[in-house]
Formats: structure tokens, sequence, C-alpha cells
């Protein structure tokens, strides 16, 4: 498979996890498949009659559009684009101008460190000395740009990148190192490796204080019923995407699978997506589900984008 159906995968796939998980987000288990009892692909990708429409909205949403996390990972996207490259402060900028224009949805930590009025690279690190409490999945859900765009640098440096990005908004290293794990899970599905049979390698690379909490959740016999957080928190949520996706056999049943899980559902959705979209590629995530998908940017100029701007964005983030 080509490394842009892969590139593009990832982007569009989480995007559309995202868009899809949003209207059950805090809902409970099986919520989705209750909705939805079968696959729509049955009945044809041209949505005729009888074809189902799992991009529903609901909850605030406007069906097919992508919440925070897609938004975050686009704002991240345009500026190593326009940037030439990792220009932290100019990201943190971006993520400051976006989270004071009334976003939708946006992380209860994220915002209090967008809005405290600290320097970028000191409002994650005092928020996390004062709450003591910043493992939320707030910076692994919007990852998939940033995995995409640091994958050709190889493993040291795209981990390296995805823990700096994190540490914008979260001052726990709990999250720089789920989020390097899932940059190390893209690069590696992008060099046609299987992400899944390089997990342990991957974990080794995991600072030692963290290697074993993640061990436990991103092993095969591990189950999203075993977690002992809320799935909001960023062991749980990349331990489910994984198991999500090993447990499933395609795009579609990937996602199933993780909406289902109930709980923080766009974003365990989006982290899917971003993994299964990158394991089975851009063709194999539904045009059912692709062609309603849209990104608002709040504090960008109500500029919206769809599928074909998030497929020029691989394009040019190194697909
Ligand atoms: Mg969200």
């Amino acid at each position: 498979m080509k490394r842009y159906q892969r590139a593009a995968g990832a982007i569009a796939g989480s995007a559309v996890g995202d868009a899809l998980g949003g209207p059950f987000e805090f809902g409970p288990p099986g919520a989705f498949s209750a909705r939805f009892p079968s696959s729509g692909a049955g009945a044809g990708a041209g949505a005729g009659a009888g074809a189902v429409d799992e991009m529903c909205g609901g909850g605030g949403w406007d069906p097919g559009e992508a919440t925070d996390d897609t938004q975050m990972a686009i704002l991240v996207a345009e500026s190593l684009l326009e940037r030439g490259g990792l220009d932290l402060p100019d990201i943190f900028s971006r993520f400051q101008r976006w989270a004071a224009s009334d976003p939708k949805d946006i992380g209860l930590q994220t915002e209090d460190v967008l809005t405290n009025g600290m320097p970028w690279d000191l409002a994650a690190a005092i928020h996390f000395q004062v709450n003591q409490r910043a493992a939320g999945n707030g910076s692994l859900m919007r990852a998939s740009t940033s995995a995409v765009h640091f994958a050709s640098a190889g493993q040291e440096a795209t981990m390296d990148a995805a823990r700096r990005i994190a540490a914008l908004t979260h001052g726990d290293r709990t999250a720089w190192e789920g989020t390097a794990l899932f940059h190390e899970l893209i690069r590696v599905a992008l060099e046609d490796t299987d992400p899944l049979t390089a997990l342990p390698d991957i974990l080794a690379h995991v600072h030692p204080d963290h290697r074993g909490r993640y061990a436990t959740v991103l092993s095969p016999d591990w189950h999203p019923d075993q977690a002992t957080e809320f799935n909001g928190a960023v062991w749980p949520c990349l331990g489910s995407a994984v198991w999500a996706l090993r447990t499933t056999a395609s795009f579609e049943d990937a996602i199933r699978a993780a909406i289902d899980l109930g709980g923080d559902t766009d974003t365990v959705a989006a982290v899917t997506g971003g993994l299964a979209g990158a394991y089975y590629g851009l063709d194999a995530i539904p045009a059912r589900w692709t062609q309603p998908l849209h990104v608002p940017l709040p504090g960008f100029d109500g500029r919206v984008l769809h599928l074909g701007d998030l497929l020029h964005l691989a394009h040019r983030l190194g697909g």
C-alpha cells in the first residue's frame, strides 16, 4: 500500500472517528450499536434507500461535524506547514486563539492551560504543579497530523516531537508518553510494519517510569473493562484504541467497537480512527462517512475544512 494511503487514512480516519463518536460522548456502552445494529456497508456507499446513516449528529454536533480533537489536530498541521517545522510558541498561540473563540467543546485542562495567562513554556507545567492531575487524553487526541509529519524523521524524532507538543497543554509525562506511543505506532504503520506486532519494541522507547503501565493496557490480553480509570485518561484511551484495532478486522468495525465502549467516545474513536486509518488505508474508510465530514475552525475566519482539505494536508505533511 502506498504511504500516502496510510497517511491520509490516519488523518481522515481520526477525523471520521471523532465526528462519529461526538454525539455519543459520555453515553453508555453499546449505544452506537443499539442505534445502528448493522453496518451500512451492505447498503452500499451510495446511501440509497435503506442505507444507514451513522454520521447522525446530536448532542450539539451537526452530522459529520468534527469536534475539538480534530480541530486542534488541524491547528497543529497548519502550524507545522506554515512555520516549516516545529514552532511550539506558534502552536500554543494558535491553540489560544482557538480557545478564545468559543469552540463547542474544549477539554477542561486544555482550556485552563490556554486561558490562564501564563507563557507557552510554563502554562502546562504550572497547571500540573497546582493540580497534580494532568493525565487526560487531550494531547493524544490531536496527534494524527503531527504523527504523519514527523514519521519520516524516524523513531526518536517523532516520539520527541510528540512529547513536546503534548507538553504544551499537559504537564504530566504520562500524557507525553501516550502521545509518543501513538506517533511511533503511526510511523511504523506508514513503513508497512504491523503496529501491533511492533508494540513490544515500541514500548522499550517509553520512559521507564511509565513503561509498565502502558505495557499493561497495550498487552494482547487487556480488555477495556479492566481499565482502572475513565477512558478520558490517557492510558485506557490508548489501550482501548489499540484493543479496538486488534480485536476487529476492518476500519468500520474498529470504530464501532471504540464508540460502543461509551464514555469519551469521540476521543477514543479519534485515536482508534488514526491507528485504523493508517493500518487499513484511506480507501477502507466508507464514503458515507467521509462525505459529510467537516471540521470548523473557530477563531480562524470561519473556515470549515472538508475531506479534500484534509487530504491536501496529508499530502503536504509528508504522506
Ligand atoms: Mg472532542
